[in-house]
This record gives C-alpha cells, structure tokens and sequence, in this order.
C-alpha cells in the first residue's frame, strides 16, 4: 500500500466527505474504488490457479510457478504438487508447511497445483473479536461481510488460546482428494500468536472454489502452520475485504485436458476441507 497526497478542489472535497459518511465507510476506500474505476484497474482481484473439481479428481500437477503466483496477489492459500503440504502466502511471501510440522520459505519457485491468491487492501476490521471454536470465528467473519456474493479475503490476527490446524501427505497423482484424507498430520498448539490467512467464496462458485471459508495458519514466529481446522482467541484483529474480480488460470496439463470435471466436487470437499464441522470426516 502506498500514501498518496494531492490536492483537490473543495466541491471534490465535500463530495467525498459526503461519500464517506453516506457510505461509512474510509477516505481510503472512496479513493482507491474510484481510482480503479477510472483507471480500468481492478483493486481487488483473486487470481486463482486450477479448480477445486481438478483437486477433488486428484489433478495435482503443477500448472503455475510460485513467482507467477506472487505477481497476482500477496495474500492467500493453496497446495503443491500431490498435496505435499500447505500453502500460506502473507505478505508476499510464500511459505510451504510439510507434515512433519515444519515451515519453510519457498524460494526455489515450485510449480503449484492449485492456489488462490489477491491484493490484501483491508477495508473493514474488528479489532477486539472473540471466539472459541471454528463456527465463532465464522460468524465473526460474517459480521464483517457485505455481500453472500461476492468473494472475501480476512486476515486475522491473534494470540489463539488453541488451534488445531492438518497438513496433507504426499499422495500418488491421481488419487482423489477424499482418499487422500486418510495421509494428513493435525496438529493441536497450545497459546500461539498467528495470522490467518482466510478467503470466503459463495456458495454459486462450489464447482471451481472452496464454497465458504478457507483458512490457513501460520504462526509468527514460522514454526507451526496447516489447513484451520479450528481455534479460539479472547481478542482477535479480522480484516476483511472485498472481491468482484476472478481470474482463473487452467491447467494446460494433459491430465486437465483430459479429466472428466463434470462431476460436482461440493460433497467430496466439504468432506476433505471441513473437518471441523460435526458428522464430517476426512482431509
Ligand atoms: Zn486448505
């Protein structure tokens, strides 16, 4: 983010203020907005690598480099080739959790299977957010959404009284993303300070997105991350923003152009992805 200063007319000036009250919303936010606007620039566009059809068929080829990957967002979350391991991205840097619990800074640019990230602009925030397990902080996150259509991203920052976040296993190609639950490591941590990294995308784009909430973690000081699967805090920083642009990149690989993706992948990933929820099971 940078910090412009310029001068406008006052008329300009009382139309923004306007603006920001009417809208309750930041000088910050009117401004950018219309810049982009004006200037055809998308503020806030989630740049997102395959789909979660090709995952849950086990399409865990690489299809994008991470420095691509880099160049579209600094904010986000995916895998790597056959599941092996956990992306967090934060603060344009890429980082990779493997199962045996460590992080590690990805630098040698690793073609990806499967990642989404964006821009993280925050436009709102809550700065004292409590809650003490996985469905708390969703509803804490939805306070703070506008919109069940348009897709979100949340960071959220805390000291977590506990969390407990899985990390796939390597897995052979092809073998489909609910098998592939059987591999993964949880981990459960007692107090730790952490971000996560969060998207939330509707419900309509369940045949290429992870319909609701995603969120992966990664502590402060680099040493513990994974998939959320749940967490509690007393008092919790969410940002949030939102996202009217996509852009997906697909895979040109032979197995992607070959696949049969017609398949609705919605069951199979909230399975995979939701362990946190009761009555479900898997990765
Ligand atoms: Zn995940």
């Amino acid at each position: 983010m940078q910090t412009i200063c310029c001068t406008v007319p006052d008329s300009l000036a009382a139309a923004l203020r306007d603006r920001i009250r009417d809208d309750h919303t930041s000088c910050q936010h009117v401004v950018a907005s219309a810049l982009g606007q004006y200037l055809a620039a998308p503020i806030h566009t989630l740049f997102q690598v395959s789909t979660s059809a090709a995952l849950v068929e086990g399409l865990y080829q690489g299809a994008v480099r991470v420095s691509r990957l880099l160049e579209h967002g600094d904010f986000g979350l995916g895998t790597f080739i056959d599941l092996d391991g956990e992306m967090v991205v934060l603060d344009g840097v890429c980082y990779r959790v493997t199962a045996d619990g460590r992080v590690a800074r990805v630098d040698d640019d690793p073609l990806v299977p499967y990642a989404v990230v964006t821009r993280f602009a925050p436009e709102v925030r809550a700065d004292h957010a409590t809650f003490t397990d996985f469905a708390g902080l969703e509803a804490a996150c939805d306070a703070l959404r506008g919109s069940d259509n348009l897709f979100h991203a949340f960071r959220v920052r805390a000291t977590f009284t506990h969390a407990r976040a899985r990390v796939m296993c390597a897995v052979h190609p092809g073998t489909h993303l609910g098998d592939a639950a059987g591999g993964q490591a949880e981990f459960d941590t007692g107090t730790i300070a952490a971000t996560l990294v969060g998207l939330w995308a509707p419900a309509y784009a369940g045949a290429f997105c992870v319909p609701g909430y995603h969120f992966h973690i990664l502590s402060d000081d680099l040493r513990h991350g994974g998939h959320l699967l749940d967490c509690a805090a007393d008092v919790a920083t969410i940002e949030c923003c939102a996202i009217a642009d996509l852009h997906v990149a697909l895979p040109e690989t032979e197995a992607f152009l070959r696949a049969d993706l017609g398949r609705d992948p919605q069951a199979e990933l909230a399975r995979a992805e939701r362990r946190h929820e009761p009555n479900t099971q898997g990765a």
